[in-house]
């Protein structure tokens, strides 16, 4: 599906949820995408991307960053500690911050170097073993936490389990972010990011209904 075929669908169901247009974002995931498929869509003039690990972006946005300078990259993957600060280098905001461990380094990395990107906490809505995110129950008591870091946390980010309807966890997770003053959902991926919008997404993360399947 072309991108302005993506973006008019977003804008679609802004309309129908009654939100303004342009309320949501769209993150085109380039993870695992041949460079010459990534820079089609910087090409189309498309600025907001998302990866998935540090190693990989590390490796091919500062040479994009050359000819696009206003080029900006999301981290939607886990992040390691002993990455976090070239995480803060490379990337304009981080949708994994899921643990305190994390929290702690970025927010000693943060002061040391005199930035942070924006923070998304990501949370475990369907309560998975095998998937990253706080709890429910640890939500609140984390963003304190991060809060009294001062770490810059915007949002909540989550990645429903595969067979259930996202809708449910997507209003779940606008309530969680309501609940505690956050603006910021990112929720929505190639399969459901229309149900996101009209749940209140300011961004979606959508991989391969733009580019196409990955690589492996
Ligand atoms: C890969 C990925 C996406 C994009 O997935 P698609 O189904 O290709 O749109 C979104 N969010 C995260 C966290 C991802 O890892």
């Amino acid at each position: 599906m072309s991108l302005s075929e993506i973006k008019s669908r977003i804008a679609k169901s802004e309309s129908a949820a009654g939100r303004p247009s342009g309320a949501t974002k769209l993150i085109a995931v380039s993870k695992r995408q041949p460079d010459d498929v990534v820079e089609a869509v910087l090409k189309e003039g498309h600025r907001l991307f998302g990866e998935n690990q540090v190693q990989e972006a590390a490796g091919k946005w500062p040479t994009f960053r050359e000819t696009y300078p206003d080029a900006k990259v999301h981290l939607l993957g886990p992040l390691q500690t002993n990455k976090a600060r070239q995480a803060i280098a490379l990337f304009d905001a981080i949708h994994s911050l899921d643990r305190p461990k994390l929290a702690n380094t970025l927010a000693r990395l943060a002061q040391e170097e005199g930035t942070c990107p924006d923070l998304f906490i990501q949370v475990n809505t369907g309560e998975e073993d095998q998937k990253s995110g706080v709890l429910l129950a640890d939500v609140d008591g984390f963003v304190t936490e991060c809060r009294a870091l001062d770490l810059p946390v915007v949002g909540l980010m989550c990645i429903p389990p595969a067979n259930e309807e996202p809708s449910l966890h997507f209003a779940l997770l606008a309530k969680l972010a309501a609940r505690n003053g956050l603006d910021g959902l990112s929720m929505g991926m190639s399969g459901d990011y229309e149900r996101a919008v009209a749940l209140g997404a300011t961004h979606v993360r959508v991989g391969s209904a733009i580019f196409g399947d990955r690589a492996y």
